[in-house]
């Protein structure tokens, strides 16, 4: 099989963009200041990060107030459950909302809250990955503390319809987070039009360093401290503030939204190529919708194929993808999201995750299907 590298798992990660980096290294280097100094150097550590909030709260449509930086997506999924959950119950609410697809950031939070008392609903999705405002309202009640429902799913790429499940949770009023890690960056997003309580994002998601992300919170005097500590970030998350990290996210988001449209219709260009052509390899089948999806994701299964395998017979070729989300894909455990939207079991095994992004080109799709197909094939072979 020809080399030829071709990174394709840009839902797991992606490489700092070049003007990320550029925008952060002053503060790793000359500029090490830290914001809370009261000299010029630690002022102006302090004047870069508030210019970086001011203008990452700007392109998701919040104000500088109500955007907290976290340590990447998982942090930000734990405050606002956990908070939530905290708020709930002094109020005597002690039931959450959320499907049965979530990351298991939100998953495992959940599953820590009922065992302190908390009852769970899990939407279970349709069979293309979606839940509707319909079941939302079904599943809340007068006990609901919070409704988390993620904005677009990391395995098969799924955008949910926010906004409408918004309008059924302030009707309730009852309070909706959202994961948006997988979207922001790549969607253009204002939080108001969402009408959504907070939302949580992560950097590396989006061309900025791992290890910084945000929870957005419309109505953040009411948010409990999630670390306690010293005074940063409003005296709700102690800790020195990571300057470089935090110039890098806001300079990626920036970059990421500009031309967004053009960019999509590239990447979605791409996908549709690969989609059609993976699909005819015999006995193989998409995951999740086809029209309510990131623009760069393909979530494809080979009857009759182990995703491991593939996946190394894929590396060998130059080529990275995943076969269920990053976090998973060392698991043996069967996908959840596969699961819950009722794949067949033969499918589930064998299913291959590629997320493009505006890098990847037409000669990276047609390297994929080449070594894809003959991959395939030959794990098949060897099956007998
Ligand atoms: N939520 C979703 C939907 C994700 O895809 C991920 C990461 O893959 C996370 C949360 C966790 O984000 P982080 O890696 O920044 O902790």
């Amino acid at each position: 099989m020809r080399k030829h590298f071709v990174y394709a798992d840009n839902a797991a990660t992606m490489p700092v963009s070049e003007r990320a980096l550029a925008a952060a290294l002053p503060y790793f280097g000359e500029q090490y200041g830290n914001a809370s100094a009261v000299y010029t150097m630690g002022m102006k550590a302090a004047s870069a990060l508030l210019e970086a909030r001011k203008s990452a709260a700007a392109l998701i449509g919040a104000e500088a107030s109500q955007l907290f930086f976290t340590s990447g997506g998982t942090e930000s999924d734990n405050w606002a459950l956990r908070c939530a959950a905290r708020v709930g119950a002094e109020q005597g609410r002690r039931h959450i909302v959320t499907t049965a697809i979530e990351h298991h950031a939100v998953l495992n939070t959940c599953k820590e809250l009922e065992l302190s008392d908390f009852s769970v609903t899990y939407i279970m999705p349709d069979s293309s990955g979606l839940i509707t405002a319909e079941q939302v309202a079904a599943a809340v009640t007068d006990d609901t503390a919070l409704v988390s429902i993620m904005l677009a799913n990391n395995e098969i790429g799924t955008i949910m319809p926010i906004a409408e499940i918004a309008a059924v949770c302030r009707e309730r009023g009852v309070p909706l987070h959202t994961d948006a890690v997988q979207a922001i960056g790549h969607l253009p997003i204002n939080v108001n039009e969402l009408g959504v309580d907070m939302m949580s994002f992560s950097g590396h998601k989006f061309g900025a360093m791992k290890g910084i992300g945000g929870l957005y919170v419309r109505d953040a005097g009411r948010l409990p401290p999630f670390i306690t500590g010293g005074s940063q970030e409003y005296g709700r998350r102690a800790g020195t503030e990571p300057i470089p990290q935090i110039v890098s996210l806001a300079e990626a988001l920036a970059e990421s939204l500009e031309s967004i449209t053009e960019k999509n219709a590239r990447i979605l260009a791409l996908r549709e190529r690969l989609t059609d052509e993976l699909l005819a390899i015999p006995d193989s089948r998409l995951n999740g919708s086809r029209s309510s999806r990131l623009a760069g994701n393909v979530n494809i299964s080979f009857l009759g194929v182990e995703s491991e395998s593939l996946l190394l017979m894929l590396d060998m070729c130059g080529i990275c993808a995943s076969g269920g989300s990053a976090c998973t894909s060392r698991s043996a455990e069967p996908s959840h999201v596969l699961t819950a939207i009722g794949t067949p079991s033969g499918y589930i095994s064998g299913s291959l995750r590629l997320t493009l992004s505006d890098r990847n080109t037409d000669e990276d799709v047609t390297h994929i299907v080449s070594s894809v197909r003959e991959a395939v094939g030959r794990l098949r072979a060897l099956r007998g």
